[in-house]
């Protein structure tokens, strides 16, 4: 038996740190949503007692350490399945991109093989099991448009901004999460409007999300990374209606209500590197 499980990459259209918690992580509060830029996850079930991840480009692990991998192993182990899976993934999603690329890879082999499977599992009791891979995999399990709080596992659904470009680019550099977390100053952090971002969300006020896109890593990220910075003015230069960065970075994002503006942005930058997408806002849950 064989399926393909599209795993679409998000965006942060907010990202606030709003503690440090005892355990070492952050509590954090940000608006995600999902988009038209997603890797192919094939799944076919084979009868040997065997996990076999393939990737089409060479820098990811092709074993235990991907995220797809420890998505099937959970699952074989918690319900006891003696056959196997190969699990061919075709990464369009750039990794280390703060694209969440391995969380919704895990999360698409989560949903695919419930249903291969047959283990009937709620989607919020598979958000469940891929908490324990990341805390972007819960998001990802349901996808859409949500509020995350917590490590980013609490979950509130809100509806789909409305339709429009999103046009992303990712400088060759990545940046570490770490030492991004390591270089935030909680005291002097200028907070997102997160609630007004809400409402102008189930407004459907499209120059309202414009207005609110922000990230408190940014000045992090810039410090550690200049080029992104530069890339951010670039895309505002282009006339951008709203521009940000994603998750620790480095892909920067604008959002644009009109297709020529967005292959003019797409033109503008793709001439001096490589990783530029169009792409639409999906905007749906996952069923
Ligand atoms: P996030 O936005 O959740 O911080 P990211 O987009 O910055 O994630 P990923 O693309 O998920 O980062 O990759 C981070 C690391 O995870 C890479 O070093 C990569 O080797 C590893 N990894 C494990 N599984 C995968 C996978 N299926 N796809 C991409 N990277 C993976």
């Amino acid at each position: 038996m064989m399926k393909v499980v599209k795993a679409p990459a998000k965006i942060n259209l907010t990202l606030d740190v709003v503690g440090k918690r005892d355990d070492g992580y952050h509590d954090v509060e940000m608006i995600m949503t999902t988009v038209d830029l997603a890797d192919r996850i094939q799944l076919m079930l084979i009868e040997e007692d065997q996990i076999q991840v393939e990737v089409n480009i060479g820098h990811v692990p092709n074993d235990k350490h991907n995220l797809a991998y420890q998505a099937a192993r959970l699952l074989k182990d918690q319900f006891s399945i003696k056959s196997g899976v190969k699990i061919y993934i075709h990464k369009n999603i750039p990794v280390s991109a703060g694209l969440a690329g391995g969380s919704t890879d895990a999360a698409a082999v989560l949903r695919g093989l419930n249903d291969m499977w047959s283990l009937g599992l709620s989607l919020e009791e598979l958000a469940e099991i891929g908490l324990k891979i990341g805390s972007d995999v819960p998001f990802c399990v349901h996808g859409g448009t949500a509020v995350a709080r917590g490590r980013g596992e609490i979950l509130s659904f809100l509806p789909s901004p409305p339709p429009c470009w999103v046009v992303l680019a990712k400088p060759p550099k990545g940046v570490s999460t770490k030492s991004i977390y390591q270089r935030l100053n909680l005291e002097g952090m200028k907070h997102p409007d997160t609630e007004g971002m809400i409402q102008a969300i189930e407004e459907h006020h499209f120059q309202g999300i414009c207005q609110r896109l922000e990230n408190v890593m940014e000045t992090a990220t810039f410090e550690l990374a200049p080029e992104v910075k530069n890339i951010k003015q670039r895309l505002i230069q282009f006339g951008a209606e709203g521009t940000v960065m994603s998750g620790s970075g480095p892909t920067v994002f604008s959002l644009t209500s009109s297709e020529s503006k967005a292959y003019r942005l797409y033109n503008g930058l793709k001439g001096f590197m490589d990783n530029v997408f169009v792409v639409r806002l999906l905007g749906n849950r996952h069923l």
